[in-house]
């Protein structure tokens, strides 16, 4: 990755000059999920060697916090191209050192005014930490890292609510954007109003990305 800050305005066919607001980061975002939902993408025939090699320097507008779940590849659903989101992606979505550094870095170095935290339906991650707390069985290896991770959502929602899979989705999702809005680095830029920590969820059925907390 590059550590200096992208500077050629309008170079990346996808991406935003460096200085754009939050709400129009937000707005494109959306935008290009509208775009994937009705079946108009504008950058599904770019995906190409040749697209690649001419994004030229990344100005990206966003970064999105996802899920690996193989039914949710972000730069799809938003109708993105090279150069214009950063994607990082654990299982849950989960928020660790090495996710918030590279959050940080996107932020603090790319000039990214825009956070995302997007969860999606029926994950498979959030199944794994009801199944774990409702058994007590701790999964093995590094699988309990994520479950330790998740665990505090379920618990929130509490394991005797009917819905808890689907409620406990969106508490993590929001209990991730807090821990972000926590992060001593973010503060500054956050209060200020240079970037913005957005929850989301994602419907497997429809494609539809929606806010959680609508500004
Ligand atoms: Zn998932």
């Amino acid at each position: 990755m590059t550590v200096s800050r992208a500077t050629t305005a309008g170079s990346a066919p996808g991406g935003r000059a460096p200085g754009g607001t939050p709400r129009a980061a937000l707005a494109d975002l959306l935008a290009g999920n509208r775009r994937f939902v009705s079946g108009q993408p504008v950058h599904g025939h770019d995906v190409t060697a040749a697209a690649a090699s001419a994004s030229g320097d990344q100005q990206p507008y966003a970064v999105l916090l996802g899920c690996i779940d193989s039914r949710v590849p972000l730069e799809a659903i938003f109708d993105q191209t090279f150069g214009s989101i950063c994607v990082i992606r654990t299982g849950g979505h989960v928020l660790d050192r090495a996710v918030l550094g590279s959050i940080e870095y996107v932020v603090d170095v790319l000039g990214v005014p825009l956070i995302m935290v997007l969860g999606h339906e029926r994950c498979g991650a959030v199944d794994a930490t009801v199944d774990a707390l409702r058994t007590g069985h701790r999964p093995p290896g590094a699988l309990a890292h994520l479950v330790d991770r998740i665990a505090p959502a379920v618990a929130e929602v509490g394991l005797d609510e009917p819905q808890v899979r689907p409620l406990a989705i969106r508490r993590h999702v929001r209990r991730t954007v807090t821990a972000l809005r926590a992060d001593p680095l973010l503060a500054a830029p956050l209060h200020t109003g240079r970037i913005a920590v957005a929850g989301a969820l994602y419907d497997l059925a429809t494609g539809e990305v929606s806010l959680l907390d609508p500004p």
